[in-house]
């Protein structure tokens, strides 16, 4: 099963190491044939290399998109060592065998990951270069393929022992890592056309090639096994891409708490410092302040009992006062765009606190898909990356009043504030906000009067619990993630105090609701734009 290499093609993108393995190709007295540019770094260093076109006497041609694509290279690639009818034919054309190929692809990942535009991002779909992985893999009882820098030490070494030849055992396990190569190379490629180069519909098929980047301990719970994986393609960055500065591993629920604050305060990127406290995925507080420490200390106002062991999620990098505020409870994940010395000597003092900085926030409005497997399935949706413009004035903005009395500038103010936390808050969602902070946050109840009250209710458990003349939702502005049922939510969202609404619209009792807030002076906004989250 040794078969000696008398002929190497080589045509790589990526030339690292290319030179000294053609060196050590060539002292076995191997044939060098090359492509255009590898041809040209290995004459360069003095190297006797022939030309492609010498072999297929045809030229190189169209920008290079044809120019191993030719029986003379494919030929020599398949036929069948040994095979009598192969040979008459190689024989017959002039088909020389070629032993050995060295091939890498056209930078297709990286093409998309600096942003190219569309027509470099196609030009860099490399097509030769998998023929001839493919070709020669196939034919592996004769030709050895060599995709990875990495594996050039190796092969090499081997051709010395073994007297320029190569064994079955290693051209076996590189024809399993070439097409394992040249599968993720097309789902990188299918993947764009899926993800970033996204259309109007969505692809009838498509292969996301995803490689383990972390085992985790366990899962939700501890019965069950867990793991990270990210795609090999190009893809968006964010909590998976998150430096671990210190702390314990990060747990399943970690990451998925963690994902919904970086979510969330990406909302806010660019603004005034703003703190999110993320518990099981929901914020159980949300403030926009002066600097981050005070932002912080009204974000846990809205919620302190809830914020125990919660996920902070900061807009602006943090310093050591905000880290001295954020390690006065216990805190599972701080995540944020950087942390300054201060505030990591801080939380170093702080040996299971998990330190997660992104840099610079993701864009809320970016595009991107949302995968959700169901039982025997997958389902998949664009990211709701909608944002509601609410304007200065009356004008100029999405917002249609249709009450009798229009929102004050605070209340407008308060009014887009919840609007956008509400947007983060699991079905049915209904928060109350005041002054650029979360007053109470109802999440995830079955009725949106259920999510409408147990929000007040805990507002009038904090204030009692800090000594407050009264619960924070007296004057609040409320935001609901779909529109009111009947007006019984409403109502009791008055009840606790609100005098502004900011909700879809869109009920067959519509009018029954806003009837219900102008009777209590409630000024109310429709946006047209649901954000349903379940
Ligand atoms: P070079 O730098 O030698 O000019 O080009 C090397 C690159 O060309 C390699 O990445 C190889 O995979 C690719 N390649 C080789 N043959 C062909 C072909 O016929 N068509 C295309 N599109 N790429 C090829």
């Amino acid at each position: 099963d040794k078969v000696a290499v008398r002929r190497a093609l080589l045509s790589v993108s990526d030339k690292s190491g290319l030179v000294d393995f053609a060196r050590q190709l060539a002292t076995h007295g191997v044939e060098l044939v090359s492509t255009g540019g590898t041809a040209r770094a290995l004459r360069d260093t003095g190297l006797d290399v022939k030309d492609i076109s010498e072999l297929t006497d045809f030229p190189e041609m169209m920008d290079g998109r044809v120019k191993t694509l030719h029986p003379k290279v494919h030929g020599g690639l398949l036929g069948v060592r040994g095979n009598a009818e192969h040979e008459a034919a190689m024989a017959a054309h002039d088909i020389a065998p070629i032993d050995l190929v060295c091939v890498n692809l056209y930078p297709f990942s990286e093409t998309v990951a600096r942003g190219a535009d569309r027509d470099e991002i196609i030009e860099n779909i490399d097509i030769g270069g998998p023929s001839m992985v493919r070709s020669a893999a196939k034919n592996h009882a004769a030709v050895t393929i060599v995709t990875d820098p990495a594996d050039y030490a190796l092969v090499a070494a081997e051709l010395d022992e073994q007297g320029g030849a190569t064994s079955l055992a290693m051209r076996r396990r590189l024809a399993a890592k070439a097409y394992a190569a040249t599968a993720a190379y097309d789902s990188a490629i299918s993947s764009w056309f899926a993800f970033s180069d996204q259309g109007e519909a969505f692809p009838e098929t498509m292969t996301v090639a995803m490689s383990r980047s972390s085992e985790l301990r366990y899962g939700e719970n501890p019965h069950q096994a867990a793991a990270v994986y990210t795609p090999m393609g190009p893809h968006a960055a964010g909590v998976a891409q998150a430096e671990q500065v210190q702390g314990k591993e990060l747990s399943y629920n970690n990451l998925n708490d963690a994902d919904g604050a970086l979510d969330l305060i990406s909302e806010f990127r660019g603004e005034a410092p703003t703190i999110a406290i993320i518990k099981h995925a929901n914020p159980c507080g949300v403030a926009t302040d002066e600097t981050v420490e005070a932002a912080y200390r009204a974000a846990l106002a809205c919620d302190p009992v809830s914020a125990f062991g919660g996920i902070i999620a900061a807009n602006r990098p943090l310093d050591g006062a905000a880290a001295e505020a954020i390690t006065g409870i216990f805190t599972e994940v701080v995540i944020a765009p950087d942390a300054d010395a201060d505030a990591r000597e801080i939380f170093a003092k702080k040996k299971n606190l998990r330190l997660l900085l992104t840099g610079e926030l993701p864009d809320a409005a970016r595009t991107g898909l949302l995968l959700k497997t169901i039982a025997g399935g997958m389902l998949l949706q664009s990211r709701d990356n909608a944002l509601v413009d609410g304007g200065a004035g009356a004008s100029g903005s999405d917002l249609n009043i249709v009450t009798k009395r229009a929102p004050t500038d605070a209340e407008r103010a308060d009014m887009m504030f919840a609007w956008r936390v509400a947007k983060h808050v699991k079905s049915n969602a209904v928060i109350y906000a005041k002054g650029g902070s979360t007053a109470a946050i109802g999440a995830g109840q079955m009725s949106r009067l259920d999510s409408a009250r147990i929000a007040a209710s805990k507002a009038r458990d904090a204030a009692e619990a800090a000594g407050w003349d009264a619960p924070r939702t007296q004057g609040s502005a409320v935001a609901s993630d779909a529109f009111f049922p009947f007006a019984d939510g409403l109502v009791a969202c008055a009840e606790a105090g609100a005098t502004s609404v900011i909700q879809p619209g869109g009920s067959v009792r519509d009018e029954e609701v806003i009837a219900a807030a102008d009777e209590r002076g409630l000024a109310m906004a429709f946006t047209g734009m649901r954000h349903f989250r379940h």
